[in-house]
């Protein structure tokens, strides 16, 4: 029986729920912000670092084969387990990253954009619009395989063709004393995905687009990358650009770091795996604090998942256990609910999903401008007598708050 008021969903979400002060909190922004007025219609995945391991990691694969069926999916911060974690929750193993499984699935690229507050101003004085970060999720060095080398001996890079055909190999290096070396790569199809989901993203975002990696120095490796950029930029895009106003360029990575603190941002900044894991951080911390920055990984085949940035954020989840308050800041994982509401209605063409979703936000983004903020926030709020430290509750509440008075106004 349907209850009457409540916005409906036609499609469901797939919902994936994640471990510690993470949890507690997705549970606390569902009860309080979103179940008094949607009938939340989600398939709902729990993995939880002990539920992964029960289905040897089964689940998680599980979760991302239903955002492929589903289209829209919510995550939240899982924990990678490490030989410790294994110790604490008597694990079998420490599986791989969650994240690395879902993205490997959904060849994905992720774009990371902060969450902006007028009273909170980032350490960058510049910047004035969003720089969203677009990285690649797929290969280089999170797939690499990399060696230990102790003894003298030559190193070299061979590749076998598989039907027969000349062996290709080169010499790395003829190593005389002890060092390392490491081998990554990529794949031009994950590579033009990439580009693809980079100039649609920049399109729906109305921003300028920037593509950067070191191919004076990587002249065949991310060379490459260069040029399917440019060859996809040419053949797809160029004239939509020219049509919205919008500009493509691509730099090297050391002028684009450069250059991006003296812009005011308003910029899709597309960067390789790595170089996007490393600046989508320092971006979030330039901004105030991880947890105002979003993330939503895009498929080539239009699926998206929503998640936030920052992880379970132990530390004040021991706090939390202890029965101590905490003052954890949910910002970016409302954010993840309000993206996925606002795909799904948007897919669904159901406008008050993609309504409710952006009152929410703005609800949200109110309550830290007027003042009421967890602390992760206070140190870098611009200094306001209305300021006050509050608990992760108590800030969800004043959220529910304002976001009652607006869906009633
Ligand atoms: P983290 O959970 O992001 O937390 C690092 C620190 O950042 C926290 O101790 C806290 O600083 C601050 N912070 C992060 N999110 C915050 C929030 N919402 N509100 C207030 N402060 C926040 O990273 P971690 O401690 O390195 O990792 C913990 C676990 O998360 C690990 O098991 C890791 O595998 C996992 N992880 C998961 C994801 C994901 O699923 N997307 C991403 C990264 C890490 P203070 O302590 O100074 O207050
Ligand atoms: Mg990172």
């Amino acid at each position: 029986m349907s209850l009457p008021g409540k916005i409906k969903m036609r499609n469901p979400i797939v919902e994936i729920d994640g471990d510690e002060m993470a949890r507690v909190m997705w549970k606390i922004v569902k009860e309080k912000l979103l179940m008094p007025y949607l009938e939340l219609n989600t398939e709902y995945y729990d993995l939880h670092v002990t539920k992964r391991d029960a289905t040897d990691d089964r689940i998680t694969r599980e979760a991302a084969e239903a955002i492929v069926r589903h289209g829209v999916g919510v995550k939240c911060a899982t924990i990678t387990p490490n030989e410790d974690r294994v110790k604490e929750y008597g694990l079998k193993k420490p599986w791989t990253s969650p994240n690395a499984t879902i993205r490997a699935i959904l060849d994905g690229t992720v774009f990371r954009k902060p969450i902006l507050a007028s009273n909170i101003r980032p350490s960058v004085t510049a910047w004035k619009k969003p720089i969203t970060i677009g990285r690649h999720a797929y290969g280089d060095v999170y797939s690499n395989a990399e060696m230990r080398i102790t003894v003298p001996g030559k190193a070299e890079i061979i590749f076998t063709p598989e039907g027969g055909g000349p062996v290709v190999r080169q010499k790395i290096k003829d190593f005389t004393e002890p060092g390392i070396i490491q081998a990554t790569y990529n794949i031009d199809g994950s590579i033009q995905s990439f580009a693809k989901a980079c100039f649609a993203f920049a399109l729906e975002e109305k921003t300028d687009l920037w593509f950067s990696a070191k191919d004076t120095i990587s002249k065949t490796y991310d060379g490459r990358f260069r040029d399917i950029f440019q060859e996809e930029y040419e053949n797809n895009w160029k004239e939509q650009f020219t049509q919205a106003g919008l500009s493509y360029f691509f730099t090297l990575i050391d002028d684009a770091a450069a250059r991006i603190m003296k812009s005011e941002g308003g910029i899709l900044w597309a960067l390789k795996n790595y170089d996007g894991d490393v600046m989508s951080d320092m971006i979030a911390s330039a901004n105030g604090s991880l947890a105002m920055m979003t993330s939503v990984l895009v498929s080539p085949w239009g699926h998206f998942e929503y998640e936030a940035a920052h992880g379970t954020v132990q530390k004040h989840y021991y706090k939390y256990l202890k029965g101590e308050e905490t003052s954890t800041n949910p910002m970016a994982i409302i954010f993840t609910w309000s993206g996925a509401l606002k795909k799904r209605g948007t897919l669904d063409a159901t406008p008050e999903l993609v309504s409710f979703a952006a009152t929410l936000e703005k609800a949200a983004i109110s309550t830290v401008e007027s003042g009421t903020m967890t602390g992760d926030l206070m140190a870098v709020a611009v200094e306001d007598p209305r300021n006050r430290k509050v608990s992760t509750e108590t800030f969800i509440n004043a959220i529910a708050e304002r976001l009652l008075q607006k869906l009633h106004r």
